[in-house]
């Protein structure tokens, strides 16, 4: 976007990497990442976007800089996590023709970048990566996955997200500035990068674990993530309160209707009772109706102030019908 560099001509394949705080594996990243797209036909750069780093990242980063011409560096002010410096590196990737978005930590292999390019060179705009099994992972971790990724499904009709899939992906130009016209605050990337659509495929490749240094998700952070991903994809958790009030509605009218009937045929011995608790039932019931409808305009706002394009049209072929040749 800030083209500071307008005499030279752009690489066509940009290669973005978020880090934080990943000086142990950087060196042997970028090793192996020069290898690898060296061996590709292709001219590239690599976008390396410090995330508010606090152990030398950035210094290293700033070498790396000097000393290879096709190193970028976006340098965050404070940490903003993973999915906003993603978007900076985006914002600042000067590839005419492909996008690669891949970790630093080694997890995502750049020996698969040539089998994304592959597949983007057969037609596809978006070519991600999707993992065969998870190593290195605990148990929990892939069953918490695996439920987040079917509650998912369920509740963002239409819009599929693959699972077992990270950030690691390859978008065509097209479907980039596709993604960037999406400047929501709360970017849950995954969903994002299926939002936009455009003839999509995956490759499979094996997960390493990570080659050094820490993950930076506990999980506090995944649910935190979860929730994101939920709130901020689906208005679904809004419904819940239409459906639950109209539920206790219904249940509290035939309720209030058993009092009712049972104190005109029976009486009642608790002077007042079948009176209060009728109102407070049919209160609790139109209050939850109430907030439910509330609920309903929110998430319409909601969906409103994101202000995401209504369609994205993957190409458009006029109609060459000429009304100077066919007069009348
Ligand atoms: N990352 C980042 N900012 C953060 C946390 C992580 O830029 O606040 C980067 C990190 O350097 C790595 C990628 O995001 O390149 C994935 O992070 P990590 O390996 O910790 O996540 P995991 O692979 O465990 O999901
Ligand atoms: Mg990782």
């Amino acid at each position: 976007m800030t083209d500071i560099t307008p005499i030279l001509s752009a690489p066509s394949v940009s290669i973005v990497v978020p880090a934080f705080n990943e000086i142990e594996v950087l060196p042997a990243f970028h090793r192996r990442l020069s290898d690898v797209m060296g061996r590709t036909s292709l001219s590239w750069e690599v976008v390396y976007v410090n995330d508010g780093s606090t152990d030398g990242t950035l210094a290293a980063l700033e070498v790396l800089c000097t000393t290879d011409p096709r190193v970028a560096l976006v340098n965050l002010s404070r940490n903003f996590g993973k999915e906003i410096a993603l978007t900076a590196g985006l914002d600042h990737a000067r590839g005419t023709e492909a996008i690669v978005v891949i970790d630093v930590d080694l997890q995502d292999p750049p020996e698969v970048i040539p089998l994304l390019i592959a597949e983007w060179r057969r037609g596809f705009d978006v070519v991600y990566a999707r993992r065969r099994m998870r190593q290195g992972e605990t148990w929990l971790k892939k069953a918490t996955a695996a439920a987040f990724y079917r509650v998912m499904r369920r509740v963002s009709d239409k819009v599929e997200i693959p699972a077992d899939t990270g950030d690691f992906r390859l978008m065509s130009r097209r479907a980039l500035e596709a993604l960037l016209a999406l400047r929501e605050r709360h970017r849950f990337m995954k969903g994002l990068f299926a939002w936009i659509g455009f003839p999509t495929t995956g490759v499979l490749y094996d997960r390493a674990p990570r080659a050094a240094g820490t993950t930076k998700w506990n999980y506090w952070h995944l649910w935190n993530f979860s929730l994101e991903g939920l709130t901020s994809f689906t208005v679904a958790p809004l419904k819940v309160a239409t459906y639950l009030g109209l539920i206790t509605a219904f249940l509290a009218a035939c309720y209030g209707a058993i009092i009712i009937f049972r104190t005109v045929v029976w009486g009642n011995p608790v002077a007042g009772y079948p009176s209060v608790m009728v109102v407070v039932l049919i209160l609790g019931g139109i209050q939850l109706v109430t907030l439910g409808i509330i609920g309903e305009y929110l998430g319409r706002v909601f969906n409103e102030v994101k202000a995401r394009p209504l369609y994205l049209a993957e190409r458009f072929l006029p109609s060459r019908y000429d009304a100077t040749e066919n007069p009348g």
